[in-house]
């Protein structure tokens, strides 16, 4: 739990320090109080995510000690670990890839996803704005993944750590620049390809939900290309609606759910 704490503020920091240096878009006015509410909303909703393994290690723990046995698909199958870590890996990362997807798409997984979605810039403080029962819906279901599977503890935290540290970058008011954007693109989500996700407009909402890696995104048609650099500053970022600095209070944030203008999914507006 330390570890991943440390690595969620150190990547945090390191980020905020590179995009500082060399920032992709400009800073918008009242960007200090977006950052303020965001980090406010991160902690509770990394509050929430901590919960997590904790839970994870007690029904793994119990469940093998019932049966006297290691519980869970990987361990029947007698999966040698080189072979158990990647297989966990591809599984939480198409895990995340589908739970995004369906998060578009769900009225009421969209009222509580589209808290991420309404800040109006991308930038490392976005990474972790997301509602804390966002968070809770999301452990529930790995949980419901991650055990039947019996996927090894250490490989569900290494990609949780290597995730926090890729997602944070993905989130970066940066740009990797085409070469490099191009040669990482194959292998990973780049700022350059997320930043497409959160554009205002229908069409690139709806896009671009990969986590780690953008095979999923690529290989089921939802990804676009990434934009030329002089266009990702000029995109327009957020969504339509939400975009004062009263919504992007603390308080507003945590009841933005429960309002009517929250519950059009993307997918809805375009089906009309
Ligand atoms: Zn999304």
């Amino acid at each position: 739990m330390q570890l991943y704490l440390l690595v969620l503020i150190a990547s945090l920091v390191a980020v905020l320090a590179l995009e500082s240096a060399k920032p992709l878009r400009p800073l918008a006015p009242g960007a200090p109080w977006r950052w303020l509410n965001n980090l406010l909303l991160a902690a509770l909703a990394t509050a929430v995510t901590l919960l997590t393994p904790l839970l994870f290690w007690a029904l793994a723990g119990l469940l093998s000690v019932q049966r006297g046995a290691p519980f869970g698909l990987l361990h029947w199958l007698e999966m040698p670990a080189w072979l158990a870590w990647p297989v966990t890996f591809l599984v939480l990362d198409a895990l995340g890839y589908a739970v995004h997807r369906i998060s578009h798409v769900v009225p009421w997984l969209w009222r509580l996803h589209a808290v991420h979605h309404t800040d109006p810039e991308m930038d490392a403080t976005t990474t972790h704005r997301h509602h804390p029962l966002e968070n809770g819906v999301t452990a529930l279901i790995s949980l419901a993944v991650l055990l039947p599977l019996g996927a090894p503890p250490l490989a569900v935290l290494a990609y949780s750590l290597f995730a926090l540290v890729v997602t944070t970058l993905a989130h970066a008011n940066l740009s990797f620049g085409p070469r490099l954007t191009r040669a990482l693109g194959w292998l990973l989500v780049t700022p350059d390809f997320h930043r497409n996700h959160h554009r205002s407009a229908q069409r690139w909402t709806d896009s671009n939900y990969g986590i780690v890696l953008p095979w999923f995104d690529r290989l089921l048609g939802t990804a676009t290309a990434v934009e030329p650099v002089e266009q990702q500053r000029q995109m327009e970022l957020g969504l339509a609606h939400s975009r004062s600095a009263r919504d992007q209070r603390l308080d507003q944030l945590l009841l933005a759910p429960l309002q009517s203008r929250q519950s059009i999914a993307p997918t809805a507006v375009r089906a009309r």
